[in-house]
């Protein structure tokens, strides 16, 4: 196929095309990087303290969406087979089994060390024209979302408030999607966020700062830090 991005393509036009996607990306997202460039960032500032693809483990924890694969498989790529702790969202919903269970498959070296490297994100899509959460999918005309769920979160606390309710506790139909919402809510109360004006970048965002809080408290539990 011929065009901006086909074989027969400018290389000059492509440089440009990826600067101007970047930059409609760090438009929303400050200090977005490419998923090659933070890959190489990680791969080698963990090799400085020993982390090889060989010898470590990663757990993934990212949302179900099928366009969030590419960067699975990259990680698959450093680092072998990645322990899957997936949830709708990026919501942790495996608990401390899960991720007990994570934490326990590395390959131990001669001095009974285990190195784990946890990587946990919301997703996000930014279109050609710059609209956040917007994405076409193959073999689907009809735009799309993504992430869809932290969509529904930001619906759910327009609609619902962030009020605490039924805290703990699941709805046995929609375990991933209550448990999400449960937890942005508590998330939002922490940061004072505003669910009247939130809108999906924000979301995005109070999703990331959950994601590292659950990541902490999950690992916390099992691990000694
Ligand atoms: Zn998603």
């Amino acid at each position: 196929m011929q065009g901006a991005l086909g074989s027969g393509a400018d290389p000059t036009s492509i440089v440009a095309h990826l600067a101007d996607r970047t930059a409609k990306v760090q438009n929303h997202y400050p200090g977005a990087l490419a998923v090659d460039d933070f890959l190489a960032r990680v791969e080698v500032a963990l090799a400085a303290y020993g982390f090889r693809g060989d010898n470590s483990l990663a757990l993934t924890n990212v949302c179900r969406d099928e366009s969030t694969g590419i960067l699975k498989a990259k990680i698959d790529e450093i680092f072998g087979q990645a322990f899957n702790i997936n949830g709708l969202g990026g919501v942790v919903t495996c608990g401390v089994t899960g991720i007990g269970a994570g934490i326990s498959h590395a390959p131990i070296d001669p001095s009974g060390r285990e190195r784990y490297v946890f990587f946990a994100f919301p997703h996000a899509a930014v279109d050609e024209k710059g609209e956040p959460a917007s994405i076409y999918r193959p073999g689907r005309a009809e735009k799309s979302n993504a992430c869809g769920a932290l969509l529904f979160a930001v619906n759910a606390v327009k609609e619902g408030g962030i009020e605490e309710d039924s805290a703990g506790e699941h709805d046995p139909k929609e375990p991933e999607g209550s448990i999400l919402i449960s937890r942005i809510k508590e998330q939002m109360r922490m940061e004072k966020a505003d669910p009247k004006t939130i809108d999906v970048v924000e979301m995005t965002k109070v999703s990331y700062s959950l994601l590292r809080n659950c990541a902490l408290c999950c690992t916390s539990s099992r691990v000694p830090l």
